[in-house]
């Protein structure tokens, strides 16, 4: 069944199974015991630490184990609203992950500064520069920018925003969650804050990271223990990191160079989609994008209609993100770049993963033809009886 909803989650690789499966049978002894099994088990806690910080272009000493994005969002800006002064605001992207924003919310109450966006949702570099300078240098605030969004797919300027922070000695947290393994890591250990989630690049549900500046060395994500250094008190989850680890090196390693490729397939697949389906828009179509997202607004009806009439055909595609699914009231983000209401409940989104074949796409664009036959059908019988 064509799986097309890898921004939701991903399948588990084969490597990150094999690496799961050998850390759980090799190594399940506890990190903390005093015996050496349980030193081999922090020997490979620290493999894995280094390997990740090899990719990401950090210290190792910088980097926590946690259960995923949303505990490192939360974790990360509670922090800093308990470090930074008590009048400081966040600046923030207004397409985040409700993870940020409802912790940013909760935080920072009327403290936050939505950043200024492009018509695309990209943030201005220009206008963020200033706003940094007028509202944040000086300890005065911190910018929180992910690295791409989860439903539009549209990449942020986050080299550039770093940099920009770096000058001013503003702090910066990215939400890398979705670029992560799809597009190379290196360079995101420049970041201040950064974090990924292991199941969006083939790794196990329930686990991810957190890379933290060397200034923060007080940071505590819970106390109670001495594991991860005292930052995350808690038995470390080792096959989860192997496995997530594992699945990023082979990212990183086998993947990431595609995406060139990758890229035409989608933009093959978005003008096969546009001819199959008169009147469909996409949304953000001129942004730099991942090369497996595509959001696309529907000329008509309810996008729940369409994602049950392609599941049915065996296509699984989303309506939006997934923890957006089933909430009341249109997305956040596409509201951010104007969409309407009534658009943004027509709107679907398609993301593939690095198996996903040009047949597979095709196959896709050919579905949406046969549903927009059916749903204009049963809207107006008489167009087609007649
Ligand atoms: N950030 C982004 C951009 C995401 O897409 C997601 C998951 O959808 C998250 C954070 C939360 O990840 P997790 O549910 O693994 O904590």
């Amino acid at each position: 069944m064509p799986y097309f909803d890898h921004n939701a989650t991903t399948p588990l690789a084969s490597v990150a199974r094999t690496a799961w499966l050998q850390a759980a049978d090799e190594a399940w002894h506890n990190a903390s015991s005093p015996y050496r099994a349980a030193a081999r088990v922090r020997l490979r806690l620290d493999a894995a630490r280094e390997t990740l910080a090899g990719l990401l272009e950090c210290d190792p000493a910088c980097i926590v184990f946690t259960s995923g994005a949303t505990e490192a969002a939360h974790a990360i800006i509670v922090h800093l609203a308990a470090t930074l002064p008590v009048e400081a605001r966040l600046a923030v992207n207004p397409t985040e992950h409700p993870c940020v924003l409802a912790a940013a919310g909760a935080l920072f109450p009327g403290r936050i500064t939505p950043l200024p966006l492009t018509p695309d949702g990209i943030a201005a570099t220009e206008p963020v520069g200033q706003l940094i300078a007028d509202q944040l240098a000086g300890g005065r605030g911190a910018v929180v920018v992910m690295a791409a969004n989860n439903e539009t797919g549209v990449l942020q300027p986050w080299r550039e925003l770093a940099k920009r922070c770096t000058e001013a000695r503003v702090p910066l947290v990215c939400d890398a969650a979705q670029w992560i393994g799809k597009l190379p890591a290196a360079g995101l250990g420049a970041v201040d804050w950064v974090f990924g989630s292991a199941h969006k690049f083939g790794g196990p549900k329930g686990t991810g990271f957190l890379k933290f500046p060397a200034t923060a060395g007080n940071f505590i994500i819970r106390p109670g223990g001495a594991q991860e250094r005292g930052h995350r008190a808690g038995t470390e989850n080792l096959p989860g990191i192997a496995a997530m680890v594992a699945a990023l090196v082979e990212a990183e390693q086998r993947k990431v160079f595609l995406e060139t490729d990758r890229q035409l397939l989608r933009t093959t697949f978005e003008q096969a989609v546009m001819v199959a389906v008169p009147g469909v828009e996409i949304v953000a179509a001129g942004a730099e994008r991942l090369w497996n997202t595509i959001s696309l607004i529907m000329p008509h009806t309810e996008n729940h209609r369409w994602v049950a009439q392609l599941d049915r055909r065996g296509f699984e595609v989303s309506t939006g993100s997934a923890c957006a699914t089933g909430k009341d009231g249109p997305s956040h983000v596409l509201a951010a770049l104007g969409v309407s209401p009534d658009r943004a409940r027509r709107v679907i989104r398609v993301s593939a993963g690095w198996d996903t074949t040009v047949e597979d796409w095709t196959a896709l664009a050919t579905a949406f033809r046969e549903v927009d036959a059916d749903l204009r059908a049963t809207a107006n019988p008489a167009v087609v009886s007649g």
